[in-house]
């Protein structure tokens, strides 16, 4: 079986966006590879450096959703980054040899420090967010990596190298490509592009009942359709979007009825509010099973981080031979 790396900051429970755009395929993924999925604490403090109490309570709120979801710790591994110094080493070599402009022209970077307002004062981790992840993925000579659409030029830089390193030294690194579900970019509840938690656009996966409904209620509409009778346009609707996802049997009618006048906007969202409540159902009964058992996830780490350890670790070995320095 290949290998196969991927990984979340701990941010906390996870939301749709993870669920759609990441953990649909890990899940179908754990049967098909040696699957390490990662708790990445180490990428966490390249945004929020200063506050670190909340990281040990968002890992294990994390893995119970992974639990949740069906991740299972038989089949696949669970880790934490920095538990796996292999991870921080392979990161400080691969830095050496990764050109800055590669990281100054990053979009991600970009993005990122125009919606966190960060100007110019970011840090040189967070510039070098791409390289940290790169010694992730190489670590574990990961062919494929499951990720939402915007990893994708994270994953390009992994690319660039990892042939950068093979060309210099040995080739031992395979060149790994993004693997995406069929809805790689979901949008917020605001319908900004994307939904995050530090946009504050996002619905869990474990949503309450009625903060669940006051997001749906929320969310943007076509902005032509005012009153009930107003033909709407599905096309633009962040209510209509989610039912593409969640209702698959309604989505039809719910579009021919906006079209043409006979679907109000407060009916239809009242609608999806309970399609999505449905939909999560069996995963929060699990997650309440999991949250009763605070020394499960701790046991299934340390399990998962010998194993992670010993790949990590012959990988390093490779390395040092192939660049001369197992001296
Ligand atoms: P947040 O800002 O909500 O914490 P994030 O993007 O920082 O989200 P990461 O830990 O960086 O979260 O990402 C975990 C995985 O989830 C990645 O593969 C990422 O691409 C995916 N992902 C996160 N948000 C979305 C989204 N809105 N749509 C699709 N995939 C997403
Ligand atoms: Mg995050």
């Amino acid at each position: 079986m290949k290998s196969l790396f991927s990984g979340m900051r701990p941010t906390g429970k996870l939301h749709i966006g993870h669920y759609f755009g990441a953990l649909k395929n890990w899940k179908k993924l754990q049967d098909e590879y040696k699957c390490i999925f990662g708790a990445m604490d180490l990428h966490a403090l390249t945004t929020s450096f200063e506050d670190t109490d909340k990281i040990g309570e968002n890992i294990i709120d994390m893995i119970i959703d992974w639990l949740s979801v069906g991740l299972d710790p038989n089949k696949a591994t669970f880790m934490i980054q920095s538990h796996v110094r292999e991870h921080s080493e392979l990161h400080l070599v691969l830095s050496m040899l990764t050109p800055l402009p590669w990281l100054q022209r990053n979009p991600v970077l970009k993005e990122q420090v125009k919606s966190l307002n960060l100007g110019d004062s970011f840090s040189y981790g967070l510039l070098g967010y791409p390289v940290l992840m790169a010694a992730d993925i190489l670590l574990y000579k990961s062919d494929i990596v499951p990720v939402g659409e915007d990893q994708v030029p994270h994953i390009e830089i992994t690319r660039e190298i990892a042939r950068r390193f093979n060309f210099y030294y040995k080739e031992i690194f395979p060149l790994p490509k993004p693997k995406l579900t069929e809805t790689p970019r979901i949008p917020g509840v605001d319908g900004k592009e994307k939904m995050s938690k530090s946009l504050g656009n996002h619905i869990l996966i474990s949503e309450p009942k009625e903060s669940l409904e006051k997001k749906v209620m929320s969310m943007v509409t076509d902005p032509q359709k005012i009153r009930l009778k107003d033909p709407g346009h599905p096309e633009v609707c962040t209510v209509f979007y989610f039912h593409k996802m969640f209702n698959k049997e309604e989505v039809s009618q719910i579009e021919e009825d906006c079209k043409k006048g006979a679907l109000g906007c407060v009916a239809c969202k009242r609608n999806l509010a309970k399609k999505i409540y449905e939909y999560f159902a069996p995963i929060r009964e699990k997650r309440a099973k999991y949250e009763n058992d605070p020394d499960l996830v701790k046991n299934i780490i340390r399990e998962g981080e010998k194993k992670a350890r010993e790949i990590a670790s012959s990988t390093m070995d490779e390395v040092r031979e192939a660049m001369k320095m197992s001296y």
